[in-house]
């Protein structure tokens, strides 16, 4: 559990929190949620641009894997076709060295590692990329939907995806995306916000699950309709520091199997609260 957690865990509820019955509206039990998140994991800040690119390719690389398979994977696409000298590593690292997968954000990845060749990566056939990348997982798939995107950017005159985006705007550009197979809206989502700051909060597994757990939401198995409800909800600015925070969050209290329900500072928002 995150050190920040501890002390509004030891002090219980307040008297105020006591007095007060959770919000029936979604609205108002999604605010104090995000106020609650926030008191006790801050407010993550957006670190500034990215290269979109690799964000994207990272992030299709850790689909259905951790994070940790997909750098690894990325890491191998750059040393067999590296474009540049190595990027110092300031990977967030456990005592013993391994990466922390709490603390590792992929994006962190587009400026700890350098980027591969693009034009050499786009001249490789789906087995020969597959190959490359077998690390991650679904290797035939991801290798597909990788060589679509970089033959799109291509055909477009290079392999600067933010000029792209820049030109489309965001939601011509998220069309865009989403119509390459394998580039779903929570990927093109998590690009927009790692890369360029776009206010947006992409649903990936936690967030759905939690959103869903506190009844802000009842979306059962339809990630894409919680991420158009909370663009609805969530207040201008915010939706950075919600999304990192549900991360967190979903990896450290509400967990997926056996969430923990008696050290979590929303179980009084929560209706689905000892039903883990
Ligand atoms: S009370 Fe339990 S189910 Fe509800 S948000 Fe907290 S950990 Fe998740």
């Amino acid at each position: 559990m995150p050190a920040r957690l501890k002390p509004l865990i030891r002090r219980g509820p307040t008297r105020r929190a006591k007095a007060s019955a959770p919000p029936a509206d979604p609205r108002r039990r999604l605010l104090r949620a995000m106020d609650l998140l926030e008191a006790n994991l801050g407010q993550p800040q957006w670190d500034g641009p990215k290269d979109a690119l690799e964000v994207l390719v990272l992030t299709i690389l850790s689909q259905n894997t951790n994070d940790r398979n997909a750098l690894a994977a990325y890491q191998n696409l750059v040393r067999k076709f590296p474009a540049g000298p190595a990027r110092p590593d300031s990977l967030p690292r456990n005592a013993d060295g391994q990466l922390d997968k709490i603390k590792l954000r992929l994006s962190d990845a587009a400026r700890a590692v350098a980027p591969p060749r693009w034009d050499d990566v786009a001249s490789l056939s789906a087995g020969e990329l597959a190959e490359i990348i077998r690390v991650a997982g679904l290797p035939a798939s991801k290798a597909k939907s990788i060589l679509a995107l970089l033959h799109w950017l291509r055909d477009r005159g290079g392999y600067r995806l933010e000029e792209q985006i820049g030109k489309l705007g965001m939601e011509q550009a998220m069309a865009e995306m989403t119509r390459i197979k394998g580039i779903g809206v929570k990927t093109a989502a998590v690009t927009l916000i790692e890369a360029m700051g776009a206010d947006l909060c992409p649903v990936d597994t936690h967030v759905h699950r939690i959103i869903n757990r506190l009844g802000i939401v009842q979306t059962k198995a339809a990630r894409d309709r919680t991420f158009a409800l909370l663009r609805e909800l969530v207040p201008a600015g915010r939706a950075y520091a919600l999304h990192h925070n549900l991360l967190t969050f979903g990896r450290t209290v509400c967990l997926a199997r056996r969430p923990k329900c008696d050290e979590c500072p929303l179980a009084r928002l929560c209706p689905s609260r000892g039903k883990g």
